[in-house]
């Protein structure tokens, strides 16, 4: 039995009646050998030969004729060798995207009958690339249609026919099933020449290679399926919980929402009464019980500011109105909020930019911060700075004061609800601890983050980052 190699050159020189073979192949210049083999052992038979090819592969071909010998100008003289655009054959008997039998039976007949010029019974060798064309155009459907026309063809007329297709139009996983329906289509088919030219043992050695990398290849397909069912599977929990923690927090912020409202009317009610007591009873009352009763009110009056706060917190962030906004004009707003003898103390730098975003929400942002900077800065000469540069997708921020500064071992915990670092005594601000919570809420909930540069003695500087644009 002879090995892979000597069938492709028995094949190629001596064709048995009808063959259809089709050759892959990965370079030109190994194609022009096959080409040579097939047409000049055909012309030393007596049998003519028709090369339909792409215009480019015409030259190497005829290069590798003349290389195996052949005396191509008398061929072509002779009519026994014959040269076809496979391009412009196509154009003969194609009608739109499809290949029609009743042209390409008369414009194929007749190429067949010029090339047999008369001689009864004498085969023709054809060479074409007809179909590869097709492939390459990125039309399978017509490929595969012209194939059959080819079949068809062959069993009314006589010629053996070797059809080449470039290797590299099969290269993904997906084109195994059309690589099926080509090899199929045709009575013999040649690998490509890394196959075909080695020796038998080399061969075999090849099958076996080609025999495990297709395992691994299709367990590597696998594996990658596998992969991507569990990363849809991720995903989709991925998803599941975020919607989940969504729905927890926004349960969160209206649990927080309305129980705030519900403690104030006691509150309020509280407070009233304490006053009515002073007020109808306050001259029958004991001294001590008089500061009592004010103690209780100012309690009273602090626990609503923290209840305002709650509701703050948890309303933080909910605005989503977008306008143009022109933050140095919504400074001085926030400025004009504060008592004039500090507005003095505060110095906003140039170039604040102008651009569409939420305002309310970072009206508050620097509400918050300004307010702090002012309260906490109670010094004669105190400084405050709001500064901008550009961060790219973001604006950066900050709000620096010459205040008393932040020990470094609280830097993180001023964020946090509730959180107050100054001690308590007569001479402390007034404050619930939320406000700093709100200013990161609100950033974080567009993407932007906060931080803080402060020592004790020299100072805070309160940054932040604002997306230059939000989704509507
Ligand atoms: P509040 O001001 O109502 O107490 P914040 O959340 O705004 O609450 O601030 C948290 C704490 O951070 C404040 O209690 C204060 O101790 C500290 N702090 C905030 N801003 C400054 C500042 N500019 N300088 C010094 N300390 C500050």
């Amino acid at each position: 039995m002879p090995g892979a190699a000597e069938r492709v050159v028995e094949l190629l020189t001596a064709p048995p009646a009808a063959t259809h073979a089709v050759q892959f192949y990965e370079d030109v210049a190994a194609l022009g050998g096959i080409v040579a083999r097939f047409v000049s052992a055909g012309l030393a038979a007596g049998e003519p030969a028709l090369v339909i090819a792409r215009e480019p592969h015409l030259r190497a071909f005829e290069r590798s004729l003349v290389a195996h010998g052949v005396d191509v100008e008398a061929a072509v003289e002779a009519g026994s060798l014959r040269w076809l655009d496979a391009r412009e054959t196509l154009s003969r008997f194609m009608r739109g995207d499809m290949p029609d039998w009743k042209l390409f039976e008369t414009a194929m007949g007749e190429q067949i009958a010029l090339s047999r010029a008369g001689l009864a019974d004498v085969p023709v060798r054809i060479f074409g690339e007809t179909v590869d064309v097709l492939l390459a155009d990125g039309n399978p459907s017509a490929a595969m249609r012209l194939e059959e026309m080819w079949n068809d063809l062959g069993r009314t007329l006589p010629f053996s026919l070797v059809c080449a297709h470039v290797m590299g139009h099969f290269y993904r996983a997906s084109d195994g099933e059309r690589f099926h329906d080509v090899c199929r289509a045709h009575t013999h088919v040649l690998p490509t020449e890394a196959y075909s030219s080695v020796d038998r043992d080399a061969q075999l050695r090849e099958i076996a290679l080609l025999q495990q990398r297709a395992r691994a290849l299709e367990s590597e397909i696998e594996r990658g399926k596998k992969l991507e069912a569990e990363l849809r599977d991720v995903a989709r929990g991925r998803d599941r919980i975020e919607d989940a923690l969504r729905r927890s927090n926004r349960d969160l912020d209206q649990f927080a929402y309305v129980v705030s409202h519900e403690l104030k009317s006691p509150l309020r009610a509280i407070e009233s009464l304490a006053q009515w007591i002073e007020d109808d009873h306050g001259a029958g009352l004991a001294p001590e019980a008089i500061v009592q009763l004010r103690t209780l009110r100012e309690r009273v009056h602090r626990m609503e500011a923290i209840i305002d706060g709650i509701l703050d917190y948890s309303r933080a962030g909910r605005s989503r109105a977008l306008e143009v906004v022109d933050v140095g004009a919504l400074l001085v707003e926030v400025l004009d909020t504060q008592p004039a003898a500090v507005r003095a103390h505060v110095s906003i730098a140039p170039g604040m930019p102008t651009f569409a975003t939420d305002r309310i929400t970072l009206y508050q942002v620097f509400q918050n911060l300004i307010s702090n900077a002012v309260k906490y800065t109670r010094r004669p000469d105190a400084a405050i700075a709001v500064g901008v540069e550009d961060s790219g997708d973001f604006f950066h921020f900050w709000v620096a004061d010459n205040g008393p500064g932040i020990a470094s071992h609280l830097l993180d915990r001023v964020w946090k609800v509730f959180a107050r670092v100054e001690k308590h005594g007569p001479d402390v601000a007034e404050g619930t601890g939320i406000g700093l919570s709100v200013v990161r809420k609100i950033t974080e909930m567009r993407g932007g983050r906060v931080w803080l540069e402060s020592a004790v003695g020299k100072g805070s500087t309160f940054h932040f980052t604002w997306p230059k644009s939000l989704p509507e």
